[in-house]
């Protein structure tokens, strides 16, 4: 007899609930735990994973794979082809393991919750039991109703309800204990399952050697890592984040997305350590401390809105009527903006710190989604599948509101009258243009305020001698279409 647990997007020992939930069991009847995770290159195919994620889950897997190995629990990993293959084959595995119970925390999207029913209803027939469970957000989706028996489709007074639960439930901030270590003779038993070794990426999903060393610098994988840029953060950045988030040097975010992306850190944890970093309380002190929880909330928020709305998933806007927003579909256009060459150096910058890093900053993005959607006109979705091929933090549920955010097509949108002025954004979040010159070469040598705008401001010929493209839009005409077509369309 032995419990397994079934590891998808929550690679790591601490505070995981199905996890904690499996160690229990293990623990009251004096089983083995066994872990198992399945690489599915379908699914990262239809996610659109990118391959920064996919080496960084690689990672994170050989990291947990290490560190349950010394609490003599295995984790077996493989690949399945066929996706539709996954709950045959774990309960094959559990048969095979004469395991009796199987553990799994819940994914929302919705292939993936009906890969979960499928596993439901194959163990309830073959006598597993197996229960999964609500782990990856703060608080559970379907928790919060409006006054009015609603659902909330605005992040605000859905903020105050989080917050109020939180304080109603302080129990849901206490976090799950590690598991125990296996009894001596799981290593006899399952022997076998210590060997497996952690299979490479498919080809389509493999970065160079050079992005390897890149990324790994970059992102260093695991639970552990991820625990340490959190204290880290929440004691030098976290009481200025209020006043600094936004700004596109200096580091001033927490930089943990890929860390929550993948579930090497719970949102549960880093809510829990801020508050305690905030006097332990939910409501009062740092500014710094309780805008940062807000974030996080977003990242609940979203979570939210894909359970209760799943035709977003479906390639849908939130926002029905945006459906009718007449795009320019430029490829040409599309090309420069994912290339960094529209001309606009804070654009350029940050297209070219996505590719180059696989992550950008909140700010970054709402510049470059407001771009894509409102001065090219071009539709966010094109946007939205560029990002999810490149990011590490790569998420359905927080990429489609963001983005949904910056071309106002989401749910609580930015208002569609509101165009970001791309070069006032420069100005703002990069004063020094300091941002600008790490990512855009050709721009080095300019001086001063001409970085912004480098044509129009008196650094033409340096910027033309350098090789860098003058504005591909006139910031202003493509405003006035943008406004028309919005308008257009929203008022049909
Ligand atoms: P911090 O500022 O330190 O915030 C802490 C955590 O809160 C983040 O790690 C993240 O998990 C959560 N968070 C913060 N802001 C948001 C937000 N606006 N929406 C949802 N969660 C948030 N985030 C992703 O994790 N994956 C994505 O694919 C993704 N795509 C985005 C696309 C667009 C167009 C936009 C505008 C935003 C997107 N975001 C996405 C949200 C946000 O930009 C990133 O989570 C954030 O920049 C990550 O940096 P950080 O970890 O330093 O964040």
């Amino acid at each position: 007899n032995a419990v397994v647990h079934w590891f998808k997007t929550d690679l790591r020992m601490q505070d995981n609930r199905a996890l904690h939930a499996a160690a229990e069991i293990a623990k009251q009847h004096q089983i083995p735990l066994l872990g198992v995770y399945i690489i599915s290159p379908e699914d990262w195919a239809a996610h659109v994973t990118s391959p920064a994620r996919v080496d960084f889950t690689l990672r994170s897997l050989r990291q947990l794979q290490g560190d349950l190995a010394q609490l003599d629990i295995p984790l077996y990993v493989e690949t399945q082809e066929r996706r539709k293959n996954i709950p045959n084959r774990i309960l094959e595995l559990c048969q095979q393991w004469g395991a009796n119970h199987l553990r799994a925390n819940i994914e929302y999207e919705v292939d993936e919750l009906r890969r979960e029913a499928k596993v439901v209803r194959l163990c309830a027939k073959n006598n597993i039991d197996f229960t999964p469970l609500h782990d990856t957000c703060v608080v559970t989706p379907g928790v919060l109703w409006t006054g009015s028996g609603k659902q909330y489709a605005v992040f605000t007074p859905w903020f105050k309800g989080w917050l109020a639960y939180l304080k109603e439930n302080p129990d849901l901030l206490e976090l799950s204990e590690n598991p125990q270590p296996n009894p001596t003779r799981a290593r006899k038993e399952f022997g076998k399952l210590f060997d497996c070794e952690i299979p490479a990426a498919p080809k389509n999903k493999t970065v160079t050697e050079e992005e390897a060393k890149r990324f790994s610098k970059l992102f260093p994988a695991g639970e552990h890592e991820g625990r340490k840029r959190l204290e880290k953060f929440l004691a030098d950045k976290c009481p200025d984040y209020a006043r600094d988030r936004s700004m596109l040097t200096g580091e001033p975010t927490s930089v943990l997305s890929p860390y929550f992306a993948s579930g090497v850190l719970s949102a549960r944890t880093a809510v829990a350590m801020a508050k305690k970093d905030n006097k332990n309380q939910l409501d009062r002190n740092s500014q710094g401390h309780m805008h940062w929880i807000s974030e996080v909330a977003w990242r609940d928020f979203y979570r939210h809105v894909l359970v209760h709305w799943p035709f977003i998933g479906m390639n849908k806007c939130f926002k029905v009527e945006a459906t009718n927003i007449e795009w320019e579909y430029d490829k040409e256009q599309f090309q420069t903006w994912c290339d960094g060459r529209t001309g606009y150096p804070i654009v350029d910058a940050a297209m070219r710190q996505l590719k180059h890093s696989a992550w950008l900053s909140n700010r970054a993005r709402m510049i470059v989604a407001s771009f894509l959607s409102k001065d090219m006109l071009i539709d966010w979705r094109r946007g939205e599948r560029h990002f999810m091929e490149y990011l590490v933090d790569g998420d359905f549920s927080s990429n489609h509101g963001g983005w949904g955010f910056g071309a106002s097509t989401g749910v609580d949108p930015q208002p569609y009258f509101r165009i970001f002025n791309p070069l006032l954004q420069s100005e703002k979040f990069d004063p020094e243009g300091e941002y600008i010159r790490e990512w855009v070469p050709e721009l080095r040598d300019v001086q001063g305020k001409a970085i912004h705008d480098p044509y129009h401001r008196g650094a033409g010929p340096t910027a033309q001698k350098n090789g860098y493209p003058k504005q591909i839009v006139d910031h202003s005409a493509s405003r006035s279409r943008a406004l028309a077509r919005y308008k257009e369309a929203l008022q049909k």
